[in-house]
């Protein structure tokens, strides 16, 4: 299978056409092996419209929500960026792309281990993980100039609004139901002012700031 042909032709059927126009972006999407970053047996997949499964119950989301809530983020190539829910760590890379440094947060000790060895053995200088309960933020390396959570969340966890600098981003699915809104918000004079940018379906973030996991917490 020719995987740069089935990248290239995400980034010309799925990214393009629906408005994602940041030539960093696309690039970062061009050269950013998906097919790495799902199980094995769904390889074939990795490029198509839709999200997967990486286990745990949890999904890598389909390649154009990827794009639009990184294309929100505006990044320069000058910012240190927090992100919750690490998960396929595909997100993650993508970043890595775009940004001077990414520290990405996963609750799950499986996933954040086998991500962690597989972004070591493709070779990320820019990237720190942490296995911990995202929603409490990564106060020793605050403040963040971006924040994306890749989880659904009820409300921003406070120590997240709080770990954002001034003029700073936070990118976050918001809501409680099934399906939530995808949201933006940006800390003017202290207070976030946020707007919503489209509907979007993603897995719950569980923590202390956020819902309440029955079982772990
Ligand atoms: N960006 C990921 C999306 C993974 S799904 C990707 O591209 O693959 C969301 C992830 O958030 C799951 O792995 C889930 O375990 C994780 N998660 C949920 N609540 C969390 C929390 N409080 N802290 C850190 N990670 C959390």
């Amino acid at each position: 299978m020719d995987f740069e042909v089935l990248r290239k032709r995400m980034v010309e059927e799925q990214l393009i056409p629906r408005g994602i126009k940041n030539y960093r972006v696309l690039e970062a999407f061009r050269k950013i092996e998906r097919h790495k970053f799902v199980p094995q047996e769904l390889a074939a997949s990795a490029y198509a419209d839709y999200p997967l499964p990486i286990g745990e119950g949890q999904t890598i989301s389909q390649p154009y929500i990827v794009a639009l809530m990184t294309e929100y983020l505006g990044l320069t190539g000058e910012e240190k960026v927090l992100e919750i829910g690490t998960g396929s760590g595909y997100q993650t890379a993508i970043l890595s792309q775009l940004a001077k440094e990414v520290y990405s947060i996963e609750r799950l000790e499986i996933l954040a281990k086998k991500t962690e060895e597989k972004l070591k053995a493709i070779g990320y200088a820019n990237i720190k993980l942490r296995c911990a309960d995202g929603t409490l933020g990564w106060p020793e390396e605050a403040p963040f100039d971006r924040i994306i959570i890749t989880a659904a969340a009820p409300r921003i966890p406070l120590p997240l609004s709080e770990q954002l600098k001034e003029g700073g981003k936070i990118m976050l699915p918001l809501g409680e139901n099934s399906i939530q809104l995808l949201t933006l918000a940006e800390k003017t004079k202290g207070k976030l002012e946020s707007s919503e940018i489209c509907n979007c379906v993603f897995v719950p973030l569980l923590g202390k700031y956020a819902c309440k996991d029955r079982d772990t917490l």
